[in-house]
């Protein structure tokens, strides 16, 4: 049979029949990281695969185990969650992530009684990269019926940023929906790679804060009332331990699922698949039949995020659901001390360039944008913002 492993990319051949967990003991893959599909359908551990079969090997993060009847209808499932003690058929668990985003929604952490993160009435618009969880979270609130465009910013980043676009409008194509576009360099005359060579800081600090920039520029300037991001529970149980690991007081303050607006200049922010796992969405979006982009940013090499979600992953492996305790522990402790907290934006002035919110005179969008233009040769497409 052929195995193809992707992210990292390989292929193996190895002689079946086998199941599913001999093949990947073989491999030398632990199950709870990967996920496997064959014949475009997802399969569990016990699942025998024949001597010429074909099967992909996709990893992502976060725990498993066997179980293999859906909870719910008793049929075969096609995954299997420790946190929840569950595993699904893949109705069930299409139903499963879209009570747990409704949950977000209606009763997340950060949320004050009767609070939502937003309403039917509301125009949603939502970051999406290309990657599986921004695009499954697009295609979860189209089911749940809400109003919500979607947004790709166009980083330069070579092939991966041209596969990105394409996933993006292929999806919004689909689904009939609405994608707004900004690319980088024509609207400010840099790209994420030539950005970060002339900045003197990682390439992830200029490509996070120019895409935070145009997330909340293009929801302020088009009248939306909330942006959403893919952050899942991962991303953000990882970026919890990296900030108590440094204990940048200031960013926990800051860190939940919902961030109130500042007056028409900051839209809210909320990330509704908070409690869901990147293994839970990139089921999803198999189970959906979502093309996504699998490869990972061919920058983020370095990137400290993936050392905090490996040591998770171990944890996770050993004690399922710990993520989650860590993270909406964590939470719930927050929502505690709030109550006594300045309310945000009481503080906030108006960047002197761009007139963006800001607590200093410029804004450090703006003030990082000058920098790499001094030092970057004048594009002709460049347009002036
Ligand atoms: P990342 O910072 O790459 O982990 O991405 C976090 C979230 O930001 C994703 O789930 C998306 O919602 C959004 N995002 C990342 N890259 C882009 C992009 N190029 N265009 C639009 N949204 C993006
Ligand atoms: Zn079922
Ligand atoms: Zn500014």
């Amino acid at each position: 049979m052929i195995v193809r492993m992707r992210n990292p990319d390989a292929t193996h051949q190895l002689s079946g029949p086998l199941s599913v967990g001999e093949m990947l003991e073989r491999l030398d893959v632990l199950p709870h990281t990967v996920l496997v599909i064959h014949d475009g359908e997802l399969v569990t551990a016990d699942h025998e695969l024949p001597d010429d079969a074909e099967v992909e090997v996709r990893s992502v993060i976060s725990g498993g185990a066997a179980g293999s009847s859906c909870v719910v209808c008793r049929v075969p499932a096609v995954i299997e969650e420790p946190r929840h003690r569950a595993a699904w058929c893949p109705d069930h668990f299409v139903e499963h992530v879209q009570r747990q985003v409704r949950k977000a929604i209606d009763h997340g952490h950060g949320l004050a009684d009767g609070e939502r993160m937003f309403s039917y009435d509301d125009r949603l618009l939502v970051a999406v990269s290309g990657g599986k969880d921004s695009l499954a979270l697009w295609d979860v609130l189209l089911d749940l019926g809400y109003r919500v465009d979607g947004l790709y910013v166009g980083l330069g980043i070579g092939g991966y940023s041209a596969r990105s676009g394409q996933t993006c409008r292929r999806f919004a194509e689909r689904r009939g929906a609405t994608l707004h576009e900004v690319d980088l360099a024509e609207t400010y005359g840099y790209t994420t790679p030539s950005g970060a060579s002339v900045a003197g800081r990682s390439t992830c600090g200029v490509c996070g804060l120019s895409k935070r920039y145009v997330f909340n520029r293009v929801a302020v300037d088009q009248g939306y009332d909330v942006l959403l991001t893919g952050h899942n529970l991962d991303d953000e149980a990882a970026t919890l331990l990296g900030n108590l690991l440094r204990w940048h007081d200031d960013l926990l303050a800051r860190q939940g699922p919902v961030l109130s607006g500042v007056d028409g200049r900051q839209a809210r922010k909320c990330k509704p698949l908070y409690r869901l796992s990147e293994r839970e969405m990139a089921a999803y979006c198999v189970v959906r039949g979502i093309d996504y982009v699998v490869e990972e940013c061919p920058l983020v090499a370095g990137n400290s995020g993936h050392e905090q979600k490996a040591a998770l992953d171990v944890l996770e492996a050993g004690s399922p659901g710990v993520k989650a305790q860590l993270l909406f522990g964590f939470l719930d402790r927050q929502e505690r001390v709030a109550a006594s907290a300045p309310s945000p934006g009481a503080d906030v002035g108006s960047c002197q360039r761009c007139g963006m919110p800001t607590t200093t005179d410029v804004c450090a969008f703006c003030r990082q944008r000058e920098r790499i233009l001094a030092a970057l040769p004048v594009l002709p497409s460049r347009a002036a913002v």
